[in-house]
């Protein structure tokens, strides 16, 4: 008899943009004269960069002549984009990280979702509310929680991010292993400073624990004394793995190309305390299960990192970040407290009652869509999100009937 893994049945359905889809499509048939304006999806809507698109035709050229044609390629990335990585992203920031150290892939999704299979079931997992729920769900289906009840799995420690903390976990009070981490983050749009980032770095020393660092909004940073890797922070190096994407810088969402940093002094520990190197696992398990992204698409990605890539991305996130500088101003002048707008393009935005009464509210009487925060944790509940991923009319607009109505 076929038997399934039973911890898929402990998940939940995942109901918020589904439903959200419902009531839209629901809107839309008793209103069709109203034009819907989405600021609810976390997916870009500006075109890719003009040196992504000349490399990718340049690249698929190649791809046609026997000579330049490539088959397989490295399953780690081709040495050409893990370079360019290690030194833009990286070395020029005083960040130690060399290009056999990055792994590139087809997501940051994929990836945040894969790396817990490199350790035991019985470990504790330690993991933001709100969350991006791509954590959450992967060590459910591993088995590492029990049953769901009242909101949240069993035998997860989750890290309450409210306002009172500034929407930032604080080191939990008991031993946890794994450690998620996202910054800025998804949902609330928050940053972490060095100085706090040093203290999960030194908890996870102290603890022989390890960090997973999700970074892929790190470009909507405008903050200079922000962070944007962890590898900035010293000692990082042993305690701490980054997910990198570009996805939001360069709008790759659907052409698909992101990175992992594995450090050569990132460790776990086997049962009895023998040390063991994560850069090694995470390339055995990538050979074994994963074989590389597209040349043409490497290749697009190279091209973000060329003076005029480098400007071409610039103005993207500058176009996102005015988007939401535009709706943190509109929300303010309403009398409305939010986080995140500044170096995210989410804003975290306290409705000021439940989280899917302020969305009908929205949808109702002007046709706005935003994302209930209570989909993304018990600790979303009140709050909505707002994304400034769409044109800086259709913001302007949304903004305009939200002001009519608040
Ligand atoms: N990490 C976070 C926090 C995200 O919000 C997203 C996408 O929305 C991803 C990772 C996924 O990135 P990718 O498109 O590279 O899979």
């Amino acid at each position: 008899m076929i038997t399934i893994n039973e911890n898929f049945l402990k998940l939940q359905a995942s109901y918020l943009f589904s439903n959200i889809a419902k009531r839209v499509s629901s809107f839309q048939n008793n209103h069709p004269e109203i034009d819907i304006i989405k600021l609810g999806i976390g997916d870009v809507t500006k075109g890719l960069p003009k040196v992504c698109i000349d490399a990718l035709h340049k690249a698929v050229d190649e791809m046609a002549d026997d000579a330049s044609f490539r088959g397989y390629g490295p399953e780690q990335g081709y040495a050409f984009l893990r370079e360019a990585i290690a030194t833009h992203d990286f070395q020029n920031r005083g960040a130690d990280i060399t290009a056999d150290e990055i792994f590139i892939s087809d997501g940051a999704k994929c990836d945040t979702g894969n790396f817990q299979e490199l350790f035991d079931q019985d470990i504790t997992v330690a993991i933001p509310d709100p969350v991006y729920p791509v954590y959450l769900d992967t060590n459910v289906m591993a088995g590492r929680t029990g049953n769901y009840q009242d909101g949240r799995y069993q035998n997860i420690v989750y890290m309450d991010s409210r306002k009172e903390n500034d929407f930032t976990p604080q080191l939990p009070e008991e031993r946890v292993d794994l450690i998620y981490l996202c910054f800025p983050n998804n949902p609330t749009g928050s940053t972490i400073t060095r100085d706090e980032l040093a203290e999960w770095v030194a908890y996870a020393k102290e603890n022989k624990a390890l960090i997973l660092f999700d970074a892929a909004y790190e470009s909507f940073i405008s903050d200079a004394s922000l962070p944007k890797s962890i590898f900035e922070i010293a000692g990082a190096r042993e305690v701490a793995v980054e997910f990198r994407s570009f996805s939001k810088n360069a709008g790759f969402t659907g052409t698909r190309c992101a990175y992992t940093v594995v450090p050569k002094e990132c460790r776990a520990f086997a049962g009895k305390g023998e040390k063991y190197l994560l850069h090694e696992l995470w390339n055995r398990r990538q050979c074994t299960k994963f074989n590389g992204v597209s040349y043409p698409v490497q290749r697009a990605a190279e091209a973000v990192y060329s003076d005029e890539g480098q400007a071409q991305v610039t103005e993207l996130i500058a176009y996102y970040l005015k988007n939401a500088a535009l709706i943190c101003e509109k929300m303010e002048a309403l009398g409305y407290t939010y986080a995140g707008g500044a170096n995210s393009p989410y804003i975290w935005v306290d409705g000021k009652m439940k989280s899917w009464d302020f969305f009908d509210m929205l949808l109702d009487k002007t046709g706005v869509v935003c994302t209930p925060g209570a989909g993304f944790g018990r600790c979303g509940e009140g709050f909505i999100r707002i994304s400034a991923f769409n044109s800086y009319e259709n913001v302007k607009n949304a903004m305009e009937r939200i002001e009519k109505l608040l």
